[in-house]
């Protein structure tokens, strides 16, 4: 199906990354998408959103991508796990739409965010896209897991500048919280370090199973390590997410889970603020 095609049924923009957005891209033959995530020519988007003001610095435009190798317990949009749910959107079209917002993201001190899902799973795209707009003069930032950091080159990861990064657990669990093992993450935090590149640690904190003292002591000790890490973002667990899995029919674990209470944010930033961080 070409891109014109999908884009006369579906808006690329969202009201929010909480829209379920299913089988956008079903139709691209297997070669067009081995092809898009060789080149980058093309992405697969679930949507923009514009008007951000929590993913990244200022007012932010963020483009949500398809496609994530994880599978954390917590995730708010499992719709983004698959690329297929992704609307195929051509490099110069997500381009454009940058274009459309530019003069205001300046004045907000804004920018583009690439979130997803996990942007680097089109790693081409991603980088294309990014370098397109840092040369328009718009600030920009990739919300990632990190997994695939070294997929990019330093030149490439000058690009970008920042990395929202998500530090989900410490090492021992996070097999069980997201079905991958720490290590790369790790590895390119220390990468991120050595290069100089600012990093904004994530850290969604879920009663019972992120945030007990230990867990959490590990992960703040780890990003005060790196020495780049200018804030670390505590986020309380919501259940906006739970919808998803259930449309999917996915098994969701944490039903019963409530929302991070106020003084359990509290108490996780103090402990980033004990390792010399700035948290919120
Ligand atoms: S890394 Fe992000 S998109 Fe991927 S499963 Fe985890 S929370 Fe969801």
């Amino acid at each position: 199906m070409s891109e014109e095609k999908v884009l006369e049924q579906t808006s690329i923009e969202a009201t929010s990354p909480f829209e379920l957005r299913l089988n956008l891209g079903t139709g691209v033959p297997e070669n067009a998408v081995k092809t898009a995530l060789t080149t980058g020519d093309m992405g697969f988007l679930h949507s923009f959103t514009t008007g951000s003001t929590v993913d990244g610095p200022g007012v932010r435009l963020v483009a949500w991508t398809a496609g994530c190798q994880w599978r954390c317990l917590y995730c708010h949009n499992p719709d983004t796990w698959s690329m297929v749910n992704g609307m195929p959107v051509t490099l110069d079209h997500a381009i454009d739409e940058v274009r459309k917002y530019r003069h205001g993201l300046k004045v907000m001190s804004g920018g583009l965010t690439l979130s997803g899902g996990e942007p680097l799973m089109q790693d081409r795209f991603a980088v294309r896209l990014l370098t397109a707009v840092k040369k328009m003069g718009v600030h920009t930032a990739i919300e990632t897991n990190g997994y695939l950091g070294d997929r990019l080159t330093d030149e490439e990861i000058e690009q970008i500048d920042l990395v929202l990064l998500g530090l989900k657990t410490a090492p021992a669990r996070h097999l069980h919280l997201t079905g991958k093992e720490m290590g790369p993450t790790l590895e390119f935090a220390q990468r991120l370090s050595r290069l100089g590149r600012k990093i904004w640690v994530r850290f969604v904190l879920v009663p019972g199973l992120t945030d007990d003292p230990e867990n959490i002591g590990e992960i703040a000790k780890f990003a005060a390590s790196l020495g780049n890490v200018e804030r670390v973002e505590v986020l309380p667990f919501h259940q906006m997410g739970k919808y998803k899995w259930k449309e999917l029919k996915l098994n969701y674990t944490l039903d019963s889970t409530e929302q991070a209470p106020r003084e359990l944010v509290e108490r996780a930033c103090a402990q980033f603020r004990a390792e010399g961080l700035k948290a919120d």
